[in-house]
């Protein structure tokens, strides 16, 4: 069995595991897929598509481990072996710090299908640090590119590269700008429906600074988090998170950095090995007066859940339009929220995964209105929303991607764009 992070994943019979990635490498793929074995990459392992019943896989965690640090320049160059975790924890000892997500425990992953940090209304993107990128198309050749000086030198295959490259190549290695490290005030507490509709309003008027995550599942649980620049905007924090009601165990804390923040989570943790999952990830604008209707649709979608462990939930972005020119394929900068709905099962159980999906479509068509994009986070080629997933993702990008796929990756070896 391999010791993955998703369960699914973990559960799967894969025909095998290779640990080194070369040309000669991609010769085998490609005889291999004459004989049609499929094959996934593992980076952090955390996504249902990180190993499969009968595919081959590609595991990057034991020796693509490298981080090393530029002291002038601050740029950091990851392998993809690491985990968002390890690159804060070693980015801490130079006091910098990366736009990592909610959990230490994605990897390359993480970065590659965009990268929506807490601190991304006012950082940017995982992609938007992004310097260079090195690996090997699907095509078997070897590339390191490097990101265009101007908007006007940018070209097709970076803005390819920056949030769709798991599509066209495998990553070996990236680059990437840090940022000084400062501390992060938190808020956690317990809500009612009521106070979710509250917290959710006065968020969508706070400065980039702060941001609010929140999950709604057998109770509601939320998280606050801004960076602290000094003493003065830190008691503007403090004064806007006191505003936020809740119903119990609200909790005010700093931490150190990224990797310390405090669990998303609904603290029933019934999530073990016997549930299977798969996940949506939205994107659309701000709620404003649409907000108590969408948490009905929530609340009604909640009570109707196949599995107690399935649960809507969301993170707020903003602030991402001024980084506009950057060419990248998350194309969609406006986004206020990023809701993603978690659909999970008795791990075996098909009947059950069936109503799950049933679910979270539902879920996905009932919330289009008010989230009409997608964030590829996880990626499902074996299900049947795949094509709309990847139209709502990339718009009228996509038969461009296309068309570079076709010359990048042309025996379709990496997941498929269609
Ligand atoms: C607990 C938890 C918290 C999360 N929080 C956030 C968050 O705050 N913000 C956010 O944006 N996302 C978040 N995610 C989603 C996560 O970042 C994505 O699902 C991401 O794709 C996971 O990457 P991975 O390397 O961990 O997983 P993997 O399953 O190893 O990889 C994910 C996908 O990327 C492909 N891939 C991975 N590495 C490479 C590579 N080197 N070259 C080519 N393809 C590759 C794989 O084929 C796979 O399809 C979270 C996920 C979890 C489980």
């Amino acid at each position: 069995m391999l010791s993955l992070q998703n369960q699914n994943a973990k559960d799967s019979n894969v025909l095998g595991v290779s640990e080194e990635i070369n040309s000669e490498f991609f010769q085998s793929l490609r005889s291999l897929q004459k004989s049609s074995i499929p094959f996934l990459v593992s980076s952090g392992g955390t996504t249902s598509r990180s190993a499969a019943d009968n595919h081959w896989i590609i595991d990057l965690r034991k020796n693509y481990q490298n981080i090393s640090f530029d002291l002038n320049t601050k740029h950091v160059e990851i392998e993809a072996g690491v985990r968002m975790g390890d690159l804060s924890n070693f980015l801490g000892k130079h006091k910098r710090s990366f736009p990592i997500g909610l959990s230490g425990k994605t990897g390359m992953g993480y970065i590659l299908t965009g990268g929506i940090s807490p601190i991304s209304r006012s950082r940017g993107l995982a992609i938007d640090q992004i310097i260079e990128i090195k690996g090997f198309w699907g095509n078997g050749k070897e590339f390191h590119i490097s990101q265009p000086n101007t908007p006007q030198e940018s070209n097709h295959e970076w803005k390819a590269l920056c949030g769709a490259a798991i599509f066209l190549g495998i990553i070996t290695k990236v680059k990437l700008k840090t940022q000084p490290l400062r501390q992060i005030l938190t808020w956690t507490a317990n809500l009612s429906f009521s106070e979710l509709s509250e917290c959710i309003n006065q968020a969508e008027s706070w400065p980039n600074s702060l941001s609010l995550q929140w999950i709604y599942g057998e109770n509601i649980f939320a998280l606050a988090t801004g960076e602290i620049i000094d003493t003065d905007h830190e008691a503007n924090l403090i004064d806007l998170i006191e505003r936020l009601p809740f119903t119990s165990n609200r909790i005010i804390n700093k931490v150190n950095n990224m990797h310390s923040l405090p669990n998303l989570s609904l603290g029933n943790n019934k999530i073990n090995n016997l549930n299977h999952s798969e996940v949506i990830g939205l994107l659309g604008p701000a709620w404003q007066k649409n907000n108590l209707n969408v948490l009905k649709i929530i609340k009604e979608l909640i009570d109707q859940r196949p599995n107690e462990n399935c649960y809507i939930a969301s993170q707020q972005l903003g602030g991402l339009t001024k980084l506009k020119n950057l060419e990248t394929s998350f194309l969609h900068r406006d986004a206020i929220w990023k809701p993603w709905i978690n659909g999970a099962w008795d791990a075996n159980d098909q009947l059950q995964r069936k109503k799950t999906l049933q679910w979270m479509e539902e879920c996905w068509t009932n919330l289009e209105f008010i989230c009409p994009g997608v964030h590829l986070a996880q990626i499902h080629p074996h299900l049947q929303w795949h094509q709309k997933e990847l139209s709502s993702a990339f718009k009228d990008w996509l038969p461009k991607l296309q068309e570079i796929k076709a010359i990048k990756d042309p025996q379709n070896l990496m997941p498929p764009l269609n």
